[in-house]
């Protein structure tokens, strides 16, 4: 089975990680353990300054999953810290928890890049799920590149179009589909099974007939020689490779 990089970084996932910023003790304590309990990996800081240094040892983005972040910290308020935060670039997501829980504070919180804000009092399992629908959001694998280039061929994922040694070719939407699992795959050898099974699903597993068509089709859209292959090549008894 073809296993593509976003698969594979969930398959070894490592527990999803929480910042909690807050000054008193036994709100952090609190929501500490309860986030402990769910599986989650979490750790806390008790003002902004110990918040930033953490979360400034990785990259904000990769070290952490979550932040949550209280509002009145000793040293900095909490829209401080999240304006640091994004100005920074990262898009770590942000749940403010805060006594303050007027419009306009609310309104603040959001201006400044966070992305949900829960008033002070909640109860720890509507905290809970609000922390599990902005992991889940921001759970989604990466988009994969816009642009694939394999050697002198382009493929452009954005605008659906292949630039081959810098003229655009035509290609059907399964030629495309094809070029385009080869060009995220450049120098693997990939069965016809594998083949059939991402562009033509499990049913036409067999039919391969249709899948070395389509291989010759684009070996003449992009070889310089077809009957020569230098892109796609196959490999006897196994399948294909790109190049
Ligand atoms: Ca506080």
């Amino acid at each position: 089975m073809l296993t593509s990089e976003a698969n594979k970084a969930r398959a070894s996932r490592r527990p999803e990680r929480i910042l909690i910023v807050e000054d008193e003790e036994s709100i952090r304590e609190a929501i500490a353990h309860s986030l402990q309990r769910e599986s989650y990996e979490v750790l806390t800081a008790a003002d902004g300054t110990a918040g930033l240094d953490l979360m400034q040892r990785g990259n904000a983005a990769i070290a952490f999953d979550l932040l949550i972040l209280d509002l009145m910290l000793p040293d900095m308020s909490g829209f401080d810290l999240c304006r640091q935060i994004r100005h920074q670039g990262s898009n770590l997501p942000i749940l403010i928890i805060s006594a303050k829980s007027s419009e306009g504070d609310r309104v603040t919180g959001l201006d400044l890049g966070a992305d949900d804000y829960l008033p002070k009092p909640f109860g720890m399992r509507e905290l809970i799920a609000r922390c599990r629908v902005l992991l889940r959001r921001w759970d989604a694998p990466p988009p994969p590149p816009p642009l694939l280039t394999v050697r002198d061929i382009v493929l452009n994922l954005h605008l659906a179009n292949v630039l081959v040694r810098g003229k655009e070719i035509s290609l059907s939407p399964k030629e495309f589909q094809l070029l385009e699992i080869f060009m995220l795959h450049p120098r693997q050898v990939l069965t016809r099974e594998q083949l059939m099974k991402q562009v033509w699903g499990r049913e036409a597993i067999g039919d391969y007939k249709t899948l070395d068509v389509h291989v010759r089709w684009l070996r003449e859209k992009l070889e310089i020689n077809p009957s020569q292959p230098e892109y796609l090549i196959t490999m006897r008894g196994f399948g294909y490779r790109f190049c």
